[in-house]
């Protein structure tokens, strides 16, 4: 038994660069911890710019055999990739659970929309096309192409660790681009488990290549690379700004999605019951790790009380666990360094006047619990919040739900977009003059009116101000891989 999985091959421990499985070249391994028992699951390859320049080598010679294949077979290649990954659902979203501590439900959810990325990106492949134009004088022709833009560099966050890699590496391989990636040292082993099925589908040795290790050697390697064409990056801001600026020495493209600061504004005329459900399922998605999860709540103070009662009885009701037992609706957070800093956010609003309605402090297992060495928090609700709080400002990535309150749609907006970033935002009324108007003043990459489940493969997903740059998803998200080529032709 490995693991627990069904079939032991998918527990990948090495890097995956040219088709094969490979040590790192000082022979260095890196742990990766089950978050709920703070225990080490596995021991993998520690890379660093050795490797990541032989992955890249591997891309660049792989690129234009896979780039000159028609669209059709590429399309076939990852259809069959999309099937072996759906028929291993169970081995993977075990090996998503144990690498980052959520509940295996949302393991489910986590794959099921990342293997629909998968899909559409096959699907995709084939629809792409470039313009014939007219031309405005009588001796040439004008056309676009649409070409792949060449090696990616993907580098991607432990708290999705499926659905990250997929919505980048499908598009890429759609497009025809080859793919150095770089997942989290945290949750490699679903990243490698993808690696192992792309290579029984077909994808062809190069095409894919996967390592993790000393993340800014091999940030670094990348981002020097004249070959790399392309960087697609999903974490925190800071990472971003540096990848974005260091990508400038060669002018490579970016793709960046990165931290969040979601306000959630529950409106006077809103269904309270249904407002408070849906803040719940935002807030603490994940432990509230999510970069669209819901940083403020923003309730009018008419109904600020009703409101409160309501999300503290579902707060309060959620279930601590490990994410592997049935019944867990809250898992660990991913380490005992982000406990910390949870806890200090948390300490800032107690002290500055929030009241803590439930949680508020790390839970007390009994003495002989397995999950007394886990990185756990308990599920908190705060009232009172006021913007001289830290967590009015910065990413809490906890399942904490902090409670401002407000007066006018003015207000309202004005306190939403008080804030560096604008990747999500939500809102719940039922008027339908002050659902367009506050959609359009939010700024906001996404806007969720009455709904919090606003991502799918057919929508594009991307932030505006500090939260990123370019989208992922959708026809947009295959663009961001193509490069358009214009070619006249003379018929004079
Ligand atoms: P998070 O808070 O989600 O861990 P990070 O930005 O630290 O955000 O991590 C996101 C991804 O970026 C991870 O794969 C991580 O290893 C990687 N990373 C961290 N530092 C660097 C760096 N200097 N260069 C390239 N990648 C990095």
């Amino acid at each position: 038994e490995v693991l627990g999985l069904v079939n032991k091959d998918l527990l990948r421990t090495q890097a995956y660069v040219n088709g094969e499985w490979i040590d790192a070249v000082d022979g260095k391994k890196l742990e990766v911890l089950n978050p709920a028992t703070g225990k080490p699951i596995a021991r993998v390859a520690h890379c660093g710019a050795n490797e990541t320049r032989a992955a890249v080598a591997a891309a660049a010679a792989q690129f234009e055999p896979w780039a000159r294949r028609p669209a059709k077979e590429r399309a076939g290649i990852l259809r069959r990739w999309y099937e072996e990954v759906v028929a291993a659902r169970e081995d993977i979203t075990r090996l998503m659970t144990l690498e980052s501590g959520k509940p295996l439900a949302e393991s489910r959810g986590e794959f099921d929309n990342g293997v629909a990325s998968i899909e559409w990106f096959a699907e995709e492949a084939r629809r792409s096309c470039g313009d014939v134009l007219e031309s405005p004088d009588r001796s040439r022709r004008f056309m676009t192409l649409k070409q792949p833009v060449g090696v990616v560099g993907a580098i991607t966050p432990w708290n999705f660790p499926f659905s990250m890699i997929t919505r980048k590496v499908s598009p890429a391989l759609a497009a025809g681009c080859t793919v150095v990636l770089k997942p989290s040292e945290a949750t490699p082993l679903t990243a490698f488990a993808l690696a192992e099925l792309a290579g029984r589908a077909g994808v062809p040795a190069g095409v894919l290549n996967v390592l993790t290790g000393d993340a800014p050697a091999i940030g670094d390697a990348m981002i020097k690379s004249e070959a790399v064409r392309k960087i697609g990056f999903t974490g925190s801001t800071a990472v971003g700004k540096q990848l974005m600026a260091g990508a400038a020495g060669t002018v490579k493209r970016v793709s960046l999605e990165l931290g969040g600061n979601a306000p959630f504004i529950v409106f006077e005329d809103a269904d309270v019951e249904k407002a408070a459900r849906d803040v719940v399922a935002s807030s603490h998605r994940n432990s509230g790790q999510t970069c669209i999860c819901t940083n403020r709540v923003l309730v009018h103070e008419r109904i600020h009380d009703a409101f409160v009662e309501a999300l503290t009885a579902r707060v309060a009701a959620l279930r601590l666990g490990s994410g592997l037992e049935q019944g867990t609706t809250q898992g660990p957070l991913i380490s005992a360094v982000a406990v910390d800093r949870l806890e200090e956010k948390v300490q800032d609003a107690l002290g500055k006047g929030a009241v803590a309605a439930c949680g508020g402090r790390r839970p007390r297992w009994e003495d002989g619990s397995q999950l007394r060495g886990g990185f756990f928090y308990e599920p908190t609700v705060l009232t009172g919040a006021t913007v001289d709080m830290r967590m009015f400002h910065e990413e809490l990535f906890g399942p904490v739900t902090p409670v401002y309150k407000f007066g006018s749609d003015d207000e309202a907006v004005q306190l939403a977009n008080d804030t560096q970033y604008g990747l999500a935002a939500y809102f719940y009324t039922k008027d339908l003059s002050r659902a367009w108007l506050v959609a359009e003043r939010l700024q906001y990459g996404m806007v969720g009116v009455n709904e919090v489940a606003i991502t799918s493969e057919v929508a594009p997903f991307g932030g505006l101000k500090q939260s990123g740059i370019g989208r992922e998803q959708s026809k947009y998200g295959l663009a961001e891989f193509q490069d358009i080529k214009t070619v006249c032709l003379g018929i004079g």
